[in-house]
C-alpha cells in the first residue's frame, strides 16, 4: 500500500514523518537534520534554494529570500497580518489580483501557495529519497486558528507540489495524537507550542474513542524564537558599539553571522550555563584593521533578555484558560511543542503557571509531524479511525 507522509509545514521549520512497521518516524533530510528551514530563495544566477542552503544566505540575499510565508498564506492584502509582514519583511510583498498577496523574487511574482509548495516539494523529496519510491499522498498540519481560506491555500500548495492532500489537521491535535499514540487515555491537555516564529496554546480533550477535540486555542503569530535571537543580537551589537564605536548592523555579512551566532548561542544555553560567541574578522575598523567579536553570554543574561517575551506567552495561556472556562487544575497534562520549549526557563515558566511538570515524552520538534504521519497511516488503514 502506498505510504502517506505527514508534513508539519511550519513558519520557521518543516518536518516530515511516516509510520513504518507501526512506529511513527521522522525522516531526516540529506544533511541529516530532522527539520528543514521553511525558506526559499532565488540567487543572482536565478537558482532556486530551499531549506538550509536558503537560510545560510538569508541576510546577504535578503530581498530574494522568503521566510515565514505561512504568516501570509490564505490572507488578503488588506489584513493586519499582511500589513505587518509588509512593514517588517526583508523581501517584497505586493498586491496581486483579487487583493491576493504576491511575493517578488528577482522581479518575478509568486503566489504564497507557490512559495509554500516549494517547501512542501522539498519535504516530499526528502521522504522519497528515504523510502526509495515516489510519494503522492500527504496529511499536512495547520494552526488550529487557520480559517477555511488558509486551509484551502495550504491544500493548494500541496497540490502545486504534486501531493494529494488527503487531510488537513490541526497542529495541536497532531501533537496530541503523537502524545496519545498507544496510550488509550482520556484527558484534558494543554499543548504549549513555542516555535521559531509563532506561539500557540491550545486546550484539547483527547479520548480513547479516538476523538480529539480542540476546546480553545490562541496565540501570537509574531512572537517566536526569532524575537529571542533578536534580543541577543541587540545585546551583542550594543556591546560592540560601546567597545569600538562601530555599528555592526551596517554590514549585512556581519549581521548574517551575528544572527547565526545568536541562535546558536541561544540553543547552546539550553544545555550549558555559558557559552562564547566568537566571530573573528567580523568587520573592519576602517583603519585597515580587522576587528573580532568575542563575548561570553550566560544563561542568566539570556533569561533576562527574554523575560518579557516568555511572560507574554504565559499571559496568553491565562487568557485561553479563561476563554475555555477552565481552571489550571482541570489541565491533566501539558505537552511542550516547538524548538523554543527546550529552553529551561520556558519549561520552568510553564511548570510554574500550570503547577505541574510538562510531559517529557513528546519530542518538541517532531511531535506535530509524527501526529500527521499517524493520522495518514490511520486514514489508509481501515481498522483505525481518528476524528
Ligand atoms: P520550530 O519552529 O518549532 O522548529 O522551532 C524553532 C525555534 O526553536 C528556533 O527559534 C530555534 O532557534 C529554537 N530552538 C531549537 N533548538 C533549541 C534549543 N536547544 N534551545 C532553545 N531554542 C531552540
Amino acid at each position: 500500500m502506498e505510504k502517506v507522509i505527514g508534513i508539519d509545514l511550519g513558519t520557521t521549520n518543516s518536518c516530515v514523518a511516516i509510520v513504518e512497521n507501526g512506529v511513527p518516524t521522522v525522516i531526516p533530510n540529506r544533511g541529516g537534520y530532522k527539520t528543514t528551514p521553511s525558506m526559499v530563495a532565488v540567487t543572482e544566477a536565478g537558482k532556486r534554494l530551499v531549506g538550509h542552503i536558503a537560510k545560510r544566505q538569508a541576510i546577504t540575499n535578503a530581498e530574494n529570500t522568503v521566510y515565514a510565508a505561512k504568516r501570509l498564506i490564505g490572507r488578503k492584502w488588506n489584513s493586519p497580518q499582511v500589513k505587518n509582514a509588509v512593514a517588517t519583511s526583508s523581501y517584497r510583498i505586493v498586491e496581486g489580483p483579487h487583493a491576493d498577496v504576491r511575493i517578488v523574487l528577482r522581479e518575478k511574482e509568486y503566489g504564497v501557495p507557490e512559495i509554500s509548495a516549494m517547501v512542501l516539494q522539498e519535504m516530499k523529496v526528502i521522504a522519497e529519497d528515504y523510502l526509495g519510491e515516489g510519494v503522492t499522498k500527504a496529511v499536512i498540519t495547520v494552526p488550529a486558528y487557520f480559517n477555511d481560506n488558509q486551509r484551502q491555500a495550504t491544500k493548494d500548495a500541496g497540490e502545486i507540489a504534486g501531493l494529494d492532500v488527503i487531510r488537513i489537521i490541526n497542529e495541536p491535535t497532531s501533537a496530541a495524537l503523537s502524545y496519545g499514540f498507544g496510550k488509550n487515555v482520556e484527558k484534558t491537555i494543554a499543548v504549549y507550542d513555542f516555535g521559531g516564529g509563532t506561539f500557540d496554546i491550545s486546550i484539547l480533550e483527547i479520548g480513547s474513542s479516538a476523538v480529539f477535540k480542540v476546546i480553545a486555542t490562541a496565540g501570537d503569530t509574531f512572537l517566536g524564537g526569532e524575537d529571542v535571537d533578536a534580543r541577543i543580537i541587540d545585546w551583542l551589537v550594543q556591546g560592540f558599539k560601546e567597545e569600538h564605536a562601530i555599528d555592526l548592523r551596517q554590514d549585512r555579512m556581519a549581521l548574517q553571522r551575528l544572527k547565526d551566532a545568536a541562535e546558536k548561542a541561544k540553543c547552546e544555553l539550553s544545555s550549558v550555563r555559558e557559552t562564547e560567541v566568537n566571530l573573528p574578522f567580523i568587520i573592519s575598523s576602517g583603519r585597515n584593521e580587522a576587528l573580532h567579536l568575542q563575548r561570553t553570554i550566560d544563561r542568566k543574561t539570556l533569561e533576562e533578555l527574554s523575560a518579557d517575551l516568555i511572560e507574554r506567552t504565559i499571559d496568553i495561556c491565562k487568557q485561553t484558560l479563561a476563554d475555555a472556562h477552565l481552571e489550571k487544575e482541570d489541565i491533566e497534562e501539558v505537552v511542550l511543542v516547538g524548538g523554543m520549549t527546550r529552553m529551561p526557563r520556558i519549561q520552568q515558566a510553564v511548570a510554574d503557571f500550570f503547577e505541574r511538570e510538562p510531559c517529557k515524552g513528546v519530542h518538541p520538534d517532531e511531535s506535530v509531524a509524527l501526529g500527521a504521519g499517524i493520522q495518514g497511516s490511520a486514514l489508509t488503514d481501515d481498522k483505525q479511525e481518528m476524528v
